[in-house]
């Protein structure tokens, strides 16, 4: 059985940990001190992305994060995570620039607005506060769209989503699965 591990500090770790259990998945929580050696896969969860980036700064898990990325195995990135993931910066946070795309926060509204979408790839993204990916570099593959906006990507080993895969766990075509076959 394969072991991923989930950032833990803050966030939606937790409804991860429950879903990586449903779809038949180890799960290994990760706190600064995690030893990353065991591990087959990283999911950097969605939550707050300015708190979880001063965590992973004053933890030096940034470091740790990149050196897991260059051994080849899959990170997910979903939503606050896809903002740590990517090349965006601001004066709260600056992305770990480990996938080529830049992002704006809180484009799709409130908690209010969080609604399910159907993607035109005829999926379920689950949308709350989700940002937008405005711009991808030439590396980067386009997994899935929503109104022809990019909302599901890859760069290599490193994948992001907008949206959070681990509140649908029935769909067939659940990231989750298709990364960390
Ligand atoms: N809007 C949040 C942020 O910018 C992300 C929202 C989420 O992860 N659901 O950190």
């Amino acid at each position: 059985m394969k072991t991923i591990g989930v950032f833990f500090y803050q966030g939606a770790g937790h409804l991860h940990v429950q879903a990586l259990q449903k779809l038949g998945y180890l799960s290994l929580k990760i706190f600064a001190n995690t030893d990353f050696s065991a591990l087959d896969g990283v999911i950097l969860p969605g939550g707050e992305s300015s708190v979880q980036y001063d965590y992973c700064i004053n933890n030096n898990l940034d470091k740790k994060i990149k050196e897991f990325a260059l051994s080849k195995k899959p990170i997910l990135g979903t939503c606050a995570g896809a903002i740590l993931l990517s090349k965006y910066k601001s004066s709260q946070v600056n992305g770990l620039g480990l996938i080529d795309i830049n992002i704006q926060r809180n484009y799709y509204g409130r908690q209010i607005n969080s609604k399910i979408e159907r993607t035109d790839s005829d999926n379920k993204a689950f949308m709350i506060r989700a940002p937008s990916i405005t711009e991808c570099g030439k590396k980067v593959k386009i997994l899935d769209t929503l109104n022809d906006n990019p909302i599901f990507v890859k760069q290599d080993n490193i994948y992001c989503t907008i949206f959070h895969p681990e509140l649908l766990t029935f769909d067939s075509k659940n990231p989750i699965k298709q990364i960390f076959k």
